[in-house]
C-alpha cells in the first residue's frame, strides 16, 4: 500500500472521529437536525478517503493528494487572518434617543390623556402605526397566540420582582472615610459581578449619546434625563439556549424576564456596595433606564451592535441581557469593542432578516441614521408581532448563529469568523447546512405547558 492511500486513509479516520464527536454535541444540544446531517457526512468522508484510494491506481496519487489538501485549505482559511471588508463611520457623539419614542413607553399611551394626545400631536405618521399593535392582544394576553397561564403567570411575577428594585436604582451614599485606587476598585467590582452570576462586565466613560435626553417611562415621564457620573460599569447574563429554542413561545419570555431579574439584582448589588464605599451610584435596569444599553456595553468592550440592533457579544452572540451601573467612583476603563468580523459576519448573514416572524428586521445594507452607520429594525413591527404571540419573541436572537453554545466547537468556528472573512463565508454555509435557513422554533421543554 503506498504511502498516499495510507495518509489518505488516516485523514480521513481523524475527520470522520471529528464529525462524529461534532454530532454527539450537536445531539447533546437539542440539535438532532444538526447532529444527523453532521453523521451523514461521515459516509462520503470514509469513501473519499478511506475506500476510493485504495481502487485508484498509483498514478493518481496527486487526486488524492488534492482531495486531502482541500479541507486542509479550510483549516488554513481559519489561521491565517484575511481582514474584514467594514465601512467605518464614527458614531455621532451629539444624538440623544428620546426614550418617549420607544415602544415601551408609547404601548403606555392611553387613548383620551393629555400625554396620548401631547404625544402623537405631531406624529400622526406613528399614531397610525402604533394603532397596528393597539388591534392586537396583547403582551401576555389571554387572547394571544403563544398564551400559557403557566408561564404567562411565572413572567409576571418574575416582571413583579424587578419591579421591587426600582425603589433602590439610587440611595443613600455613606460618608467617605477611606480612599482606594482605581486599580483596587476596578478589580473588585469586575471580579464581584462575575461572582454573582455576570457573563462579562466592562467600564466605559459615560458619554452624553449614552443617555437618554427625556424620560419615557414611569412617574418621571416627561423629564430631562440628568446624569453626573464619571463612569458606566456594563455586564451581561447570560439567556439559556434551550429556553430560546423554543421562541417566539412562552419560554422566551420566561427566560427574559428571569434574566432581567439577574441583570436588576447584580446591578442593585453592585451599586449597594459602591455606595457603601463612599461613592454615588445608579442602577439601569428593566423598565428603569438612562442610559441606552448596547451602546454602553459596546463603549465598554463587551461587543458589537449587529443587524438585530442588539449586543452582539464575542462568545454568546446576542443570546445576553445587559443592565448598567453609573457611577462616581473611579475606575479603570476599558478599550470599546470594534467588531469588523461581526458587522461584516451580519452584513452577509441576515438569518435573522430571513426568519423573523414580524418582517422587522432588514435585508439590506446598514444605512446613516441619525448621523451613524447602523441597522435599524422596525420597532414597530417588532411590537406589534409581540402583541400577537403575547411573549417578547426572540425568534432572532435563537437563530443567529453567533447564538450557539460557549463551547470549544463553536468557539473554534467563532475564530475562524473573527480572523478571517474568507472562513466567515465558508461558516455561514456551514450554519445554514447545520442548523436551516429559516429554522423552526423547537417544542417546548415538557415541563412547559402550551
Ligand atoms: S442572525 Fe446573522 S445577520 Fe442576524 S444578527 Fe446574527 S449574525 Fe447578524
Ligand atoms: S423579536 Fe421577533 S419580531 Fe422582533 S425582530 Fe426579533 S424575530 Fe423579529
Amino acid at each position: 500500500m503506498s504511502y498516499t492511500i495510507i495518509l489518505s486513509s488516516v485523514f480521513g479516520a481523524v475527520i470522520a472521529v471529528l464529525l462524529v464527536i461534532s454530532s454527539i454535541i450537536s445531539f447533546k444540544e437539542n440539535e438532532p437536525t444538526a447532529a444527523k446531517r453532521l453523521l451523514f457526512l461521515v459516509i462520503p468522508v470514509l469513501l473519499i478517503y478511506c475506500i476510493t484510494p485504495v481502487f485508484i491506481a498509483d498514478q493518481y496519487y496527486y487526486i488524492i493528494l488534492i482531495l486531502v489538501l482541500l479541507p486542509v485549505i479550510l483549516l488554513l482559511l481559519l489561521i491565517i487572518p484575511a481582514k474584514h471588508i467594514v465601512d467605518k463611520s464614527d458614531n455621532n457623539l451629539s444624538f440623544q434617543i428620546d426614550e418617549r419614542d420607544i415602544m415601551f413607553s408609547r404601548k403606555e399611551l392611553k387613548e383620551g390623556t393629555e400625554r396620548y394626545e401631547v404625544y402623537y400631536r405631531s406624529k400622526k405618521d406613528i399614531l397610525k402605526l402604533d394603532n397596528e399593535f393597539r388591534k392586537q392582544p396583547g403582551l401576555m394576553s389571554p387572547d394571544s397566540k403563544y398564551y400559557s397561564k403557566f408561564g404567562f403567570n411565572a413572567s409576571d411575577v418574575l416582571f413583579d420582582v424587578i419591579d421591587m428594585f426600582h425603589d433602590s436604582v439610587t440611595g443613600d451614599v455613606k460618608t467617605l472615610n477611606e480612599k482606594f485606587n482605581e486599580n483596587e476598585y476596578t478589580q473588585f467590582v469586575k471580579n464581584w459581578a462575575k461572582h454573582l452570576g455576570a457573563h462579562s462586565v466592562g467600564i466605559t466613560k459615560l458619554e452624553k449619546y449614552h443617555l437618554y435626553s427625556v424620560k419615557g417611562r414611569g412617574s418621571e415621564y416627561g423629564d430631562i434625563i440628568e446624569n453626573n457620573h464619571e463612569y458606566a460599569i456594563a455586564f451581561t447574563v447570560e439567556m439559556d439556549k434551550k429556553m430560546l429554542d423554543s421562541a417566539p413561545k412562552v419560554t422566551a419570555i420566561m427566560e427574559t424576564s428571569k434574566q432581567y431579574l439577574e441583570g436588576a439584582k447584580i446591578a442593585t448589588l453592585i451599586a449597594k456596595w459602591i455606595r457603601s464605599m463612599g461613592y454615588d451610584a445608579r442602577t439601569h435596569i428593566d423598565g428603569n433606564y438612562q442610559v441606552v444599553c448596547p451602546l454602553v456595553a459596546r463603549d465598554a468592550g463587551l461587543g458589537e451592535v449587529g443587524r438585530m440592533g442588539l449586543l452582539m457579544t464575542p462568545k454568546l452572540g446576542p443570546r445576553v441581557r445587559v443592565a448598567v451601573v453609573t457611577t462616581s467612583m473611579p475606575l479603570n476603563i476599558d478599550k470599546p469593542f470594534r467588531g469588523d468580523s461581526v458587522i461584516d459576519f451580519c452584513t452577509i448573514c441576515k438569518k435573522c432578516a430571513d426568519t423573523c416572524p414580524g418582517n422587522a428586521i432588514q435585508n439590506s445594507q446598514r444605512e446613516m441614521i441619525n448621523g451613524t452607520l447602523r441597522w435599524q429594525i422596525s420597532s414597530e413591527k417588532c411590537f406589534t408581532y409581540w402583541c400577537i404571540a403575547g411573549t417578547d419573541c426572540g425568534r432572532c436572537v435563537s437563530v443567529c448563529p453567533y447564538s450557539h453554545p460557549d463551547n470549544l466547537m463553536h468557539n473554534i468556528i467563532r475564530y475562524g469568523i473573527s480572523n478571517s472573512r474568507y472562513f466567515a463565508r465558508v461558516a455561514f454555509k456551514i450554519d445554514d447546512f447545520l442548523y436551516g435557513r429559516r429554522p423552526k422554533p423547537k417544542r417546548l421543554p415538557d415541563w412547559v405547558n402550551d
